[in-house]
């Protein structure tokens, strides 16, 4: 047998892997062929009576990267169509964590949606004066997806499965906000899918761990990997960090220069639309803080 399949898991030498039925295989990787991201798309081939094996990795559409210690860039999933990045009054969102979340999936070419849970609490919230969630409306405005949910009361959770249906979404967020709540709350079989997951690697609690596929009752695939991120940004180049920020999209290209970092040139567009008002000033103010940190990475 040889075919197309969908990689579940990936595990050090081997994965599982969905075939277009919906069959679900154990694989062995071979080292000529490279190791699969959870996310991508491969051949396999099954001779009889033998384990199946992955014989190519077909070209990605994506590859979804956190930086690792050091800064350093580390593929954990590939071919992603979403990333919901989940916020929540409490653990408020660390300084610029939105736009560093922001930035990044621009950078990956795909859509994020924002997700606010724990939306109950916002009333009773003490926010920072210059939280990220004063200014969902701005998001909003600035042409983001925002969604509030609460995985214990009303609004609940109803608003997630039509966005996420037939996509491969990630979920990112600081620990705390509830992303597994929302896995949990989403996935009605999550034991069963765990269980089946689990025993690619005989180690009944990697869920913990190892990167997974979950399958959504809507049709779409969510994404979950432990500790996504808690890192923030790996090493950028300031056109790459300014491309992140809608405001600026207007103003591309009108600096004097063309390698203008925006932090004081003469003849720079984006400065100067700060002073008139047409690029947000919270959003400059970040800009400069994630470029010092990456020139400082
Ligand atoms: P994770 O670290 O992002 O996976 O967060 P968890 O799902 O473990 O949730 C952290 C804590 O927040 C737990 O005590 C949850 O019960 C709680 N929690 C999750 N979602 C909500 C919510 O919508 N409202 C409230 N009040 N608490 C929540
Ligand atoms: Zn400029």
């Amino acid at each position: 047998m040889t075919g197309p399949g969908l990689v579940l898991v990936s595990h050090g030498d081997r994965g599982l892997v969905e075939r277009p039925g919906g069959e679900r295989l154990e694989c062995l990787f071979r080292r000529s062929v490279g190791r699969p991201l959870c996310g991508d798309r491969v051949e396999i081939e099954q001779a009889d009576g033998q384990s199946a094996v992955v014989t190519a990795i077909l070209p990605r559409q994506n590859e979804f990267v956190r930086a690792g210690p050091r800064g350093r860039k580390q593929a954990i999933a590939a071919n992603l169509d979403q990333v919901l990045i989940v916020v929540a009054p409490v653990p408020e969102p660390s300084r610029d964590l939105v736009e560093r979340y922001l930035v990044a999936v621009h950078s990956l070419g795909i859509q994020p949606l924002i997700v606010l849970n724990k939306a109950e609490c916002m009333d009773a919230a003490e926010l920072a004066a210059d939280s990220p969630l004063r200014r969902l409306d701005e998001y909003v405005e600035l042409g983001y997806a925002v969604l509030a949910t609460s995985c214990k009361t009303e609004p609940g959770i109803d608003v997630l499965p039509p966005a996420l249906a037939s996509q491969t979404s990630i979920l990112v967020g600081q620990s705390g906000v509830g992303k597994s709540s929302l896995v949990n709350a989403l996935l009605p079989d999550l034991d069963l899918q765990t269980g089946a997951l689990s025993r690619v690697t005989g180690k009944g609690t990697h869920t913990t761990t190892t990167t997974v596929m979950y399958t959504l009752p809507c049709g779409g695939r969510l994404i979950d990997s432990p500790g996504v991120w808690e890192y923030g940004l790996w090493p950028m180049s300031p056109v790459e960090l300014a491309a992140g920020f809608r405001d600026f999209t207007a103003f591309e290209g009108q600096c004097r220069f063309n390698d203008c970092q925006h932090t004081g040139e003469p003849g720079c567009a984006i400065r100067s639309a700060v002073e008139t008002g047409d690029i947000r000033d919270w959003q400059y103010r970040s800009y400069l803080r994630l470029l010092k940190q990456a020139a400082a990475d």
